[in-house]
């Protein structure tokens, strides 16, 4: 580093938390979520790990995030889960991209792509069983599993997957986790039998997956917990191995007596002779603002630091205390917690909030670098043989942005 503040990203954590997370669900397959751009971590980096390590699916939210990973080269099947009208659907079919279906409506607005494109979509219907996000209600769902199997006998679209999202999977015991298999075991019932034979049914986030066996179904689908974080209650198990170490640089130190007021508002004084150091990184850069004063947070030459007042903009400034401290000295934000440094869940219940949140916070504003084998291997596999029916990855698309994907738009 050079003195830039950095986030560097272990891949040996990821791919090894990803074959911990298979051996942990047994057969049932792994969907590594990736949206976000791997909730911070980089998402064409974290997904070659995440494949290293066993995961063979991929989750997006954005239709162009599972475009851009085929155009990276990776064959895996890839799923966008959010079902979007207008979205670039007929380029999303050439990719063989898995798309997300909650209503009839968007059901037929991709099987008009499909058929335009001249090969059928690969379709995973949503149940909203409790979420109360995307997804077809119970009262909605025949109509929804109609739709999407009438356009399946048209060759128009295959019903590949039946899947919902739970809301309190990290509430252990909450009794919407057992209300919400329930009525995915209905969904599922129902449209098997109206006659959908879909490849995969999957419930489980991350969470659920690490407490609940009952919701594995073919395919599990863990986000956080393949960067070794959770949002069950103590963050994650310490099997999971947290993949971000948030670092930067003193770039000033000085030495001041007690009593000397520092940063904006004066909301700190020294309390004895110290050293204040100054930290080229602030809100902007994703500290959370609401660190300011935090007295625990920072770590450097082996030992927690406060930070002494306001967080700025770009700026943050630290009581370093009598030892030695000097420009260029380390100082670590968040890390995998085995040197003594916070951890993001660390940050997270300082701040209230949870460690998605803090580690998301820092993309595109501070420089990302990684680490580990699979950083050095840009060779490993992107994927296993092609899937069934459309055609994966390469270059499929000469007429990218083609008027297909606007016809199929009904405003
Ligand atoms: C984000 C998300 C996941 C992963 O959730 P985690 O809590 O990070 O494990 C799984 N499924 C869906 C639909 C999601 O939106």
């Amino acid at each position: 580093m050079d003195g830039q503040p950095e986030a560097l990203v272990d891949l040996d954590a990821i791919q090894a938390n990803v074959a911990a997370l298979r051996r942990h669900v047994g057969s049932a397959a792994v969907m590594a979520v990736v949206k976000s751009d791997a909730y911070g971590h980089g998402m064409l980096k974290s997904a070659r790990a995440a494949l290293a390590g066993g995961a063979t699916w991929l989750g997006v939210v954005q239709l162009d995030d599972a475009i851009e990973l085929r155009t990276a080269g990776f064959t895996v099947p890839i799923l966008s889960l959010h079902g979007c009208p207008d979205a670039r659907h007929a380029q999303a079919i050439r990719r063989g991209v898995d798309m997300t279906a909650g209503s009839p409506e968007l059901v037929d607005q991709i099987a008009l792509a499909a058929g335009r494109v001249g090969m059928p979509a690969r379709l995973h219907l949503e149940a909203d069983t409790g979420m109360g996000r995307g997804g077809a209600t119970a009262a909605d769902w025949p109509g929804l599993v109609a739709a999407a199997l009438a356009a399946e006998a048209a060759g128009l679209v295959r019903v590949v997957g039946l899947w919902s999202h739970f809301a309190c999977a990290d509430i252990p015991g909450h009794p919407s986790i057992g209300q919400q298999l329930t009525a995915f075991r209905e969904a599922i019932a129902l449209a098997e039998r109206a006659g959908a034979r879909p490849e995969v049914r999957h419930l489980a986030n991350g969470p659920a997956t690490l407490t609940r066996p009952d919701s594995y179904f073919d395919l599990v689908r863990p986000g956080g917990a393949v960067y070794g974080l959770c949002t069950l209650p103590g963050g994650a198990p310490a099997w999971l191995r947290p993949a971000m170490t948030l670092r930067a640089r003193l770039i000033h130190v000085k030495r001041v007596p007690p009593g000397v007021p520092v940063s904006y508002g004066h909301r700190y004084a020294t309390a004895r002779a110290t050293a204040l150091g100054v930290l080229p990184l602030g809100y902007n850069e994703g500290v959370p603002r609401l660190a300011s004063n935090a007295p625990r947070l920072m770590f450097t030459s082996g030992r927690r630091v406060p930070i002494a007042g306001t967080v700025n903009l770009n700026h943050v400034i630290l009581d370093l205390g009598s030892g030695p401290a000097e420009p260029g000295d380390e100082v670590i934000l968040f890390g995998p917690g085995d040197r003594g440094e916070p951890t993001a869940q660390e940050w997270a219940e300082a701040l209230g909030t949870i460690s998605y949140e803090i580690v998301s916070r820092f993309t595109g504003k501070v420089p990302r670098t990684y680490c580990g084998v699979t950083a050095a291997e840009e060779t490993t596999a992107l994927g296993g043989a092609a899937f069934g029916g459309a055609a994966p990855g390469g270059a499929a698309t000469g007429s990218d942005g083609s008027t297909d994907d606007q016809v199929a738009t009904a405003h």
